[in-house]
Protein backbone atom coordinates (compact mmCIF):
# COMPACT_ATOMS: atom_id res chain seq x y z
CA UNK A 1 0.00 0.00 0.00
CA UNK A 2 2.99 2.57 0.68
CA UNK A 3 4.58 1.37 -2.20
CA UNK A 4 1.43 2.25 -4.49
CA UNK A 5 0.74 5.98 -2.55
CA UNK A 6 5.40 6.63 -3.15
CA UNK A 7 4.26 6.01 -7.11
CA UNK A 8 1.61 7.72 -7.32
CA UNK A 9 3.49 10.56 -6.15
CA UNK A 10 6.12 9.89 -8.15
CA UNK A 11 3.57 9.99 -10.98
CA UNK A 12 2.64 13.78 -9.77
CA UNK A 13 5.97 14.99 -9.09
CA UNK A 14 6.71 14.07 -12.45
CA UNK A 15 4.12 15.28 -14.40
CA UNK A 16 4.66 18.49 -12.09
CA UNK A 17 8.37 18.84 -13.25
CA UNK A 18 7.38 18.23 -16.73
CA UNK A 19 4.82 20.81 -16.51
CA UNK A 20 7.27 23.12 -15.01
CA UNK A 21 9.83 22.45 -18.09
CA UNK A 22 6.89 22.99 -20.40
CA UNK A 23 6.18 26.45 -19.11
CA UNK A 24 9.56 27.67 -18.34
CA UNK A 25 11.98 26.32 -20.95
CA UNK A 26 12.08 29.33 -24.09
CA UNK A 27 11.94 28.42 -27.49
CA UNK A 28 15.19 27.67 -28.32
CA UNK A 29 16.54 30.92 -30.58
CA UNK A 30 17.24 30.20 -34.23
CA UNK A 31 20.41 31.95 -34.11
CA UNK A 32 22.18 32.59 -30.88
CA UNK A 33 25.69 34.38 -29.98
CA UNK A 34 27.16 34.34 -27.25
CA UNK A 35 29.95 37.04 -26.40
CA UNK A 36 31.89 36.62 -29.50
CA UNK A 37 34.75 38.24 -30.24
CA UNK A 38 37.16 38.45 -33.63
CA UNK A 39 40.30 40.95 -33.90
CA UNK A 40 42.38 40.89 -37.09
CA UNK A 41 45.99 41.35 -36.96
CA UNK A 42 47.38 42.97 -39.69
CA UNK A 43 51.37 43.13 -39.49
CA UNK A 44 51.88 44.18 -35.88
CA UNK A 45 48.52 46.14 -35.56
CA UNK A 46 45.54 44.38 -33.53
CA UNK A 47 42.41 45.22 -35.33
CA UNK A 48 39.51 44.70 -33.06
CA UNK A 49 36.57 43.96 -35.12
CA UNK A 50 33.79 42.53 -32.99
CA UNK A 51 34.21 43.30 -29.06
CA UNK A 52 32.09 41.13 -27.17
CA UNK A 53 28.68 40.69 -29.09
CA UNK A 54 25.37 38.77 -27.71
CA UNK A 55 22.36 38.61 -29.57
CA UNK A 56 20.00 35.95 -30.70
CA UNK A 57 17.38 35.93 -33.26
CA UNK A 58 14.33 33.74 -32.55
CA UNK A 59 12.98 31.61 -35.75
CA UNK A 60 10.78 33.25 -37.52
CA UNK A 61 12.22 36.68 -37.59
CA UNK A 62 13.99 39.36 -39.86
CA UNK A 63 16.44 41.42 -38.77
CA UNK A 64 18.39 44.12 -39.95
CA UNK A 65 21.90 45.03 -39.01
CA UNK A 66 22.71 47.99 -38.97
CA UNK A 67 25.93 50.26 -38.67
CA UNK A 68 28.90 52.92 -39.77
CA UNK A 69 30.97 51.18 -42.14
CA UNK A 70 33.89 49.41 -40.23
CA UNK A 71 31.63 48.42 -37.07
CA UNK A 72 32.19 45.12 -37.72
CA UNK A 73 28.56 44.07 -39.30
CA UNK A 74 30.41 41.77 -42.32
CA UNK A 75 33.23 40.12 -40.17
CA UNK A 76 29.78 39.21 -37.63
CA UNK A 77 27.75 37.63 -41.30
CA UNK A 78 31.12 35.76 -41.68
CA UNK A 79 31.01 33.62 -38.28
CA UNK A 80 27.30 33.34 -38.37
CA UNK A 81 27.58 31.73 -42.00
CA UNK A 82 30.76 29.60 -40.12
CA UNK A 83 32.54 31.66 -43.46
CA UNK A 84 35.02 32.64 -40.40
CA UNK A 85 36.13 31.65 -36.73
CA UNK A 86 35.26 33.85 -33.79
CA UNK A 87 38.39 33.94 -31.34
CA UNK A 88 36.22 33.18 -28.30
CA UNK A 89 32.25 33.12 -27.68
CA UNK A 90 29.80 30.87 -28.71
CA UNK A 91 27.82 30.92 -32.06
CA UNK A 92 24.63 28.54 -32.05
CA UNK A 93 23.03 27.68 -35.15
CA UNK A 94 19.91 26.15 -34.90
CA UNK A 95 21.55 24.54 -31.65
CA UNK A 96 25.00 23.17 -33.14
CA UNK A 97 27.79 25.48 -31.61
CA UNK A 98 30.03 26.07 -34.87
CA UNK A 99 33.10 26.25 -32.68
CA UNK A 100 32.51 22.99 -31.69
CA UNK A 101 32.07 21.38 -34.95
CA UNK A 102 34.62 20.18 -38.39
CA UNK A 103 34.96 22.12 -41.23
CA UNK A 104 32.84 19.56 -43.00
CA UNK A 105 30.31 19.22 -40.55
CA UNK A 106 29.90 23.27 -40.30
CA UNK A 107 30.06 23.08 -44.77
CA UNK A 108 27.03 20.91 -44.71
CA UNK A 109 24.94 22.69 -41.70
CA UNK A 110 25.50 25.68 -43.95
CA UNK A 111 24.67 24.28 -47.31
CA UNK A 112 21.79 22.22 -45.14
CA UNK A 113 20.63 25.65 -43.36
CA UNK A 114 21.60 29.01 -45.03
CA UNK A 115 21.12 30.81 -48.09
CA UNK A 116 23.65 34.04 -48.76
CA UNK A 117 23.46 36.87 -50.43
CA UNK A 118 26.41 39.45 -51.13
CA UNK A 119 26.85 42.75 -52.11
CA UNK A 120 28.71 41.53 -54.95
CA UNK A 121 26.24 38.84 -56.45
CA UNK A 122 29.18 36.26 -56.64
CA UNK A 123 27.72 34.68 -59.78
CA UNK A 124 29.80 31.93 -61.60
CA UNK A 125 30.28 33.99 -65.01
CA UNK A 126 30.36 31.04 -67.09
CA UNK A 127 27.20 29.42 -66.30
CA UNK A 128 23.92 30.93 -67.43
CA UNK A 129 21.18 32.21 -64.64
CA UNK A 130 19.49 28.97 -64.50
CA UNK A 131 22.33 26.71 -64.25
CA UNK A 132 23.87 29.82 -61.19
CA UNK A 133 20.25 28.86 -59.36
CA UNK A 134 20.44 25.24 -60.02
CA UNK A 135 24.10 24.98 -58.47
CA UNK A 136 22.75 25.69 -55.24
CA UNK A 137 20.60 22.72 -55.66
CA UNK A 138 23.26 19.89 -56.86
CA UNK A 139 25.61 21.32 -53.93
CA UNK A 140 22.89 20.44 -51.80
CA UNK A 141 22.89 17.02 -52.67
CA UNK A 142 20.52 14.63 -50.94
CA UNK A 143 19.46 17.89 -48.86
CA UNK A 144 18.31 19.69 -52.25
CA UNK A 145 14.56 20.51 -52.28
CA UNK A 146 13.66 20.20 -56.61
CA UNK A 147 10.79 21.29 -56.74
CA UNK A 148 9.97 22.88 -59.64
CA UNK A 149 7.11 24.94 -58.85
CA UNK A 150 9.20 26.64 -56.37
CA UNK A 151 12.23 27.14 -59.03
CA UNK A 152 9.35 28.72 -61.07
CA UNK A 153 7.73 30.68 -58.28
CA UNK A 154 10.41 32.22 -57.03
CA UNK A 155 12.11 32.97 -60.73
CA UNK A 156 9.20 34.71 -61.66
CA UNK A 157 8.33 37.06 -58.49
CA UNK A 158 11.73 37.94 -58.94
CA UNK A 159 11.41 38.83 -62.57
CA UNK A 160 14.19 36.64 -63.91
CA UNK A 161 11.99 33.87 -65.44
CA UNK A 162 12.52 35.34 -69.02
CA UNK A 163 16.41 35.59 -68.28
CA UNK A 164 17.17 32.39 -67.23
CA UNK A 165 19.34 31.29 -70.70
CA UNK A 166 21.74 34.67 -70.14
CA UNK A 167 24.84 34.72 -68.50
CA UNK A 168 25.57 37.07 -65.71
CA UNK A 169 27.52 39.48 -68.26
CA UNK A 170 24.37 39.42 -70.42
CA UNK A 171 22.59 40.84 -67.16
CA UNK A 172 22.32 44.01 -65.49
CA UNK A 173 23.11 44.30 -61.72
CA UNK A 174 19.50 44.03 -60.34
CA UNK A 175 19.04 40.96 -62.71
CA UNK A 176 22.23 39.66 -61.03
CA UNK A 177 21.61 40.02 -58.06
CA UNK A 178 17.71 38.90 -58.34
CA UNK A 179 19.57 35.92 -59.56
CA UNK A 180 21.69 35.75 -56.43
CA UNK A 181 18.75 35.54 -54.55
CA UNK A 182 17.15 33.01 -56.33
CA UNK A 183 19.95 30.69 -55.64
CA UNK A 184 20.18 31.91 -52.27
CA UNK A 185 16.38 30.80 -51.68
CA UNK A 186 16.14 27.44 -54.30
CA UNK A 187 16.97 25.30 -51.12
CA UNK A 188 14.16 26.63 -48.90
CA UNK A 189 17.10 27.59 -46.01
CA UNK A 190 15.87 27.96 -42.36
CA UNK A 191 18.20 30.98 -42.36
CA UNK A 192 19.07 33.52 -44.87
CA UNK A 193 22.04 35.74 -44.81
CA UNK A 194 22.29 38.79 -46.33
CA UNK A 195 25.44 40.97 -46.45
CA UNK A 196 24.27 44.40 -48.00
CA UNK A 197 21.87 42.77 -50.57
CA UNK A 198 21.03 46.19 -52.22
CA UNK A 199 24.56 48.02 -51.82
CA UNK A 200 25.05 48.35 -55.42
CA UNK A 201 21.51 48.40 -56.97
CA UNK A 202 18.97 51.28 -57.66
CA UNK A 203 15.74 52.21 -56.11
CA UNK A 204 13.48 49.62 -58.41
CA UNK A 205 15.79 46.93 -57.98
CA UNK A 206 16.12 47.32 -54.04
CA UNK A 207 12.61 46.73 -53.76
CA UNK A 208 12.23 43.73 -56.09
CA UNK A 209 14.93 41.98 -53.64
CA UNK A 210 13.94 43.60 -50.37
CA UNK A 211 9.89 42.35 -50.66
CA UNK A 212 11.77 39.38 -51.64
CA UNK A 213 13.18 38.78 -48.54
CA UNK A 214 10.16 39.89 -46.82
CA UNK A 215 8.07 37.16 -48.69
CA UNK A 216 10.70 34.58 -47.91
CA UNK A 217 10.53 35.20 -44.69
CA UNK A 218 6.60 36.19 -44.18
CA UNK A 219 5.38 33.10 -46.88
CA UNK A 220 8.06 30.54 -46.09
CA UNK A 221 8.75 31.40 -42.39
CA UNK A 222 12.29 31.84 -43.01
CA UNK A 223 14.31 33.75 -40.86
CA UNK A 224 16.43 36.63 -42.58
CA UNK A 225 19.33 38.22 -40.96
CA UNK A 226 20.11 41.45 -43.35
CA UNK A 227 23.06 43.96 -43.30
CA UNK A 228 22.87 47.12 -44.20
CA UNK A 229 23.59 50.73 -44.08
CA UNK A 230 20.44 52.14 -45.78
CA UNK A 231 17.88 53.17 -43.17
CA UNK A 232 14.86 52.72 -45.49
CA UNK A 233 15.89 49.07 -46.16
CA UNK A 234 16.48 48.38 -42.62
CA UNK A 235 12.84 49.31 -42.14
CA UNK A 236 11.68 46.19 -44.14
CA UNK A 237 12.79 43.87 -40.91
CA UNK A 238 10.56 43.61 -37.80
CA UNK A 239 13.43 44.40 -35.90
CA UNK A 240 16.86 46.74 -35.96
CA UNK A 241 20.33 45.28 -34.17
CA UNK A 242 22.27 48.81 -34.68
CA UNK A 243 26.51 47.90 -34.37
CA UNK A 244 28.62 50.25 -33.12
CA UNK A 245 32.75 50.14 -33.07
CA UNK A 246 32.27 46.17 -32.64
CA UNK A 247 29.68 46.30 -30.17
CA UNK A 248 25.53 46.23 -30.03
CA UNK A 249 24.76 49.58 -28.65
CA UNK A 250 21.31 51.72 -28.61
CA UNK A 251 19.80 53.53 -31.61
CA UNK A 252 20.90 56.85 -29.82
CA UNK A 253 24.46 55.83 -30.40
CA UNK A 254 23.96 55.34 -33.82
CA UNK A 255 25.29 58.45 -35.56
CA UNK A 256 23.18 57.44 -38.80
CA UNK A 257 19.84 56.56 -36.65
CA UNK A 258 20.36 59.26 -33.93
CA UNK A 259 17.33 61.58 -34.79
CA UNK A 260 15.89 59.32 -37.31
CA UNK A 261 12.00 58.63 -37.16
CA UNK A 262 11.41 55.02 -36.18
P1 LIG B 1 31.56 46.66 -41.62
O1 LIG B 1 31.03 45.47 -42.33
O2 LIG B 1 30.65 47.21 -40.58
O3 LIG B 1 32.02 47.73 -42.57
P2 LIG B 1 33.92 45.04 -41.10
O4 LIG B 1 33.54 43.83 -40.36
O5 LIG B 1 34.17 44.93 -42.56
O6 LIG B 1 32.86 46.20 -40.80
O7 LIG B 1 35.25 45.66 -40.43
C1 LIG B 1 35.41 45.82 -39.02
C2 LIG B 1 36.86 46.24 -38.76
O8 LIG B 1 37.73 45.17 -39.10
C3 LIG B 1 37.31 47.42 -39.57
O9 LIG B 1 38.21 48.17 -38.79
C4 LIG B 1 38.02 46.79 -40.75
O10 LIG B 1 39.02 47.64 -41.27
C5 LIG B 1 38.64 45.56 -40.10
N1 LIG B 1 38.76 44.42 -41.05
C6 LIG B 1 37.77 43.81 -41.71
N2 LIG B 1 38.23 42.78 -42.45
C7 LIG B 1 39.56 42.73 -42.22
C8 LIG B 1 40.62 41.89 -42.68
N3 LIG B 1 40.38 40.87 -43.51
N4 LIG B 1 41.86 42.15 -42.25
C9 LIG B 1 42.11 43.17 -41.39
N5 LIG B 1 41.17 44.00 -40.91
C10 LIG B 1 39.91 43.80 -41.32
Amino acid sequence: MRHRCADGRGAENRARAARVRWKYIPMAAIIQVENVTKTYRVGKVDVPAVRGVSFAVERGEFLSVVGPSGSGKSTLFYILGGLAQADSGRVLIDGTDFAHTTDSERTHLRRRKIGFVFQKFNLLPTLTARNNIQIALDIAGDAADRDPDHFRNITQLLGIDKRLDHRPNELSGGEQQRVALARALINKPAIVLADEPTGNLDTQNSTVVLEMLQRSNQELGQTVLMITHNPEAARFGNRILHFRDGQVVGPELDPQWSGAVH
